[in-house]
């Protein structure tokens, strides 16, 4: 094998790399480089893989699960005020206490038994994280998320029987289909239930997403490396 590959890039040339290509592919799609929201997935990665990357400037962070992220991101969070931190993975209702004190967004909202357990904890803390509903756009029998034929349904109970607001809708397409068909259907979704926030595009697709009208964009590897 030839020995041609570049030195490895640095998270920080990584994480310059994909601002600049979230900012073309909105210009391109003729919307403000400012209206779409970097959330850095930093799930698996340690603290001080994360250090320069909040040093760089970035305040909005994804993790999946809720006990990884309770170990890494207290201190985080302590020594960075104005953090936002986004929960992306399944939540278990076991967990809605401590993912409504340490998350200040929770994009996997997707079951009566969680919209449950989330009122009751918001109630309980007076934190108010937002709240997003997954939607399984794909009907992937594997995958979390509300079905997209009870998505509209699902949105209204939670508003109506658990007074929750719901702001954003998060979806993750099946990994061998076309993207776009998904994110335009989250879309639809969104414009008919009046809600504002997209969380759909990960590293391989964002661009198409930002295309589609995501205003959040869910990127870990390309900016952390491989995991
Ligand atoms: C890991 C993860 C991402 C980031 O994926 P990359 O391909 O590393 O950018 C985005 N969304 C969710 C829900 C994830 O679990």
């Amino acid at each position: 094998m030839q020995q041609s590959k570049k030195p490895p890039a640095t998270t920080l040339d990584r994480l310059t790399l994909v601002r600049a290509r979230i900012a073309r592919a909105a210009r391109d799609a003729g919307r403000e480089p400012q209206d779409v929201t970097l959330v850095c997935v930093s799930k698996t990665f340690a603290a001080q893989d994360i250090a320069p990357v909040i040093g760089a400037g970035e305040r909005v962070f994804g993790e999946n699960r809720v006990q990884e992220a309770l170990e890494k991101w207290p201190p985080l969070k302590a020594d960075n005020p104005g953090l936002e931190l986004h929960l992306i993975g399944p939540l278990q209702s076991n967990k809605a206490h401590d993912a409504v004190l340490l998350f200040d967004v929770i994009e996997t909202v997707d079951r009566e038994k969680i919209a449950k357990a989330l009122a009751s904890e918001i109630q309980k803390t007076s934190r108010h994280p937002k709240l997003y509903v997954q939607v399984n756009t794909g009907a992937e029998p594997q995958k979390a998320g509300v079905l997209p034929q009870e998505a509209d349904a699902f949105i209204a109970n939670c508003r109506k029987n658990f007074d929750l607001e719901i702001s954003g809708l998060m979806c993750i397409p099946p990994l061998d289909d076309q993207a776009s068909p998904h994110f335009a259907f989250l879309n639809q979704i969104a414009a008919r239930n009046g809600i504002l926030a997209l969380s759909m595009g990960m590293s391989a697709d964002f661009e198409l997403a930002i295309e589609l009208g995501a205003t959040h964009v869910r990127i870990g590897s390309s900016i952390f490396g491989e995991r």
